[in-house]
């Protein structure tokens, strides 16, 4: 399951995700939005420990994290 979203049309290209990120997934891009700042992309979504240090410390809001749920067992 997908667990980073980032919202492009909202990105700034700051780059401060990339940098607070502990598991240096978040990278710089070519990829330009509709304002022409180049923005991330997470590359490794399965490493994403849902930590929320982009989010906290993203000036735009552009990131939603999922974390997965944990499996009860039994009944
Ligand atoms: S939640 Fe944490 S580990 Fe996942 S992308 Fe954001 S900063 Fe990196
Ligand atoms: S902190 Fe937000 S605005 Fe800055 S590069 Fe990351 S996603 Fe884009």
């Amino acid at each position: 399951m997908k667990k980073v979203f980032i919202d492009h049309d909202r990105c700034k290209g700051c780059l401060l995700c990339a940098r607070y990120c502990p598991k240096k997934i978040l990278l710089a891009t070519d990829m330009v939005n509709q304002d022409g700042y180049k923005v991330v992309a997470c590359v490794d979504d399965d490493a994403c420990i849902g930590c929320l240090s982009c989010a906290n410390i993203c000036p735009s809001a552009c990131f939603e994290i999922f974390r997965e749920q944990p499996v009860l067992a039994g009944g």
